[in-house]
């Protein structure tokens, strides 16, 4: 199957191209058709099969037609990152359709969100929090809505989130679309779908194991060896970046600090740091810069960092 099946615009098709984007992946396969037809749809994958895509996409051809400089599409996410993410793919999808999008969320300047929103744009990309705030200073509008994007439905759950995202609901337009991503499908998720999706299209794509090429190492350890551990796996293994999960905040800041005083290029990820911190560490984990990327499970989850050899569960 090839990406010119879904008839889509050119402009769009020539984001696709300069993506690199071969053919579609098989959540693209199977949603995009239901999604440009104006079908709810309830995915169950996970980050990594090519899902901002298969929402995005779709989205673009709608918004190509009718009315520009209104929010058209408000995408919501759990994290920062993931919210950032999105919004970069509609840039690198979109950049040859003149659609704006922008990503909203905290830790960050509220003016300079409030005058990107006062420009014309066309897609949000937003974290609840923040998105709340905008809607209570009334610095948005989100009367013009006609897609709403849920995505990874379940960790907006367990961060919890789906209070805010149920009050983000009421002040969208009743008659939209309305697509739910989630890698897995806890009962809070269903009701949620249920409540908010009208006779979804429900896709799931593969199951949710790691893939054969991953192989897994599991050392007991007492914790007070941990440390040392990693040190030794670090030394002794031929690895390209490595991302070290933590259980907290301040041991993925403590642990980064023993690495780096051993001559370790390390960096960190976790909730403490303001979002201009956050994206120096990402960026520098993605091109390189560092080797290691100490993170606790919540700031890290879905990022997309193609260089990753090793995983570390610390906790
Ligand atoms: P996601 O699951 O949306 O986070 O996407 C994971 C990665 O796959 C991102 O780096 C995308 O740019 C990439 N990707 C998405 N769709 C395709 C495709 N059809 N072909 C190749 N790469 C893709």
């Amino acid at each position: 199957m090839s990406f010119e099946k879904f008839k889509l615009d050119e402009k769009i098709m020539g984001g696709v191209v300069a993506a690199g984007y071969k053919k579609p992946t098989p959540i693209q396969a199977e949603s995009i058709p239901s999604i440009m037809e104006g079908k709810d749809v309830m995915g169950l994958a996970q980050t990594g099969t090519g899902k901002t895509a298969a929402f995005v996409l779709p989205i673009l051809q709608r918004l190509m037609k009718g009315q520009r400089g209104h929010i058209r599409a408000l995408i919501i996410a759990p994290t920062r990152e993931l919210s950032e993410q999105t919004h970069e793919a509609i840039q690198q999808l979109g950049r040859k359709t003149g659609l704006c999008s922008t990503s909203i969320y905290g830790g960050v300047s509220i003016n300079t969100q409030i005058n990107r929103l006062r420009s014309r744009v066309d897609i949000v990309s937003a974290c609840p929090g923040r998105l709340l705030d905008h809607i209570g200073r009334g610095t948005l509008d989100l009367s013009h809505v006609e897609v709403l994007v849920l995505d990874e439905a379940d960790h907006m759950f367990d961060m919890g989130f789906l209070p805010d995202v149920r009050r983000i609901v009421k002040h969208l337009p009743a008659h939209r679309q309305t697509l739910l991503f989630s890698a897995t499908m806890p009962g809070e998720i269903r009701s949620l779908s249920d409540d908010l999706l009208i006779d979804p299209v429900h896709i799931e794509i593969g199951n949710t194991a790691p893939v054969m090429t991953v192989s897994h190492s599991f050392y007991p350890v007492q914790m007070e060896q941990k440390t040392a551990l990693l040190k030794d796996i670090l030394e002794k293994t031929d690895t390209q970046s490595v991302l070290v999960f933590t259980r907290t905040k301040s041991r993925a800041k403590s642990l980064a600090e023993q690495l780096n005083r051993i001559g370790h290029k390390v960096t960190s990820l976790h909730g403490n740091l303001t979002q201009q911190k956050r994206k120096q560490s990402l960026d520098g984990f993605r091109d390189g810069r560092y080797e290691v990327m100490i993170a606790t499970d919540i700031a890290a989850r879905g990022i997309d960092v193609t260089r990753i050899s090793h995983v570390i569960n610390y906790d």
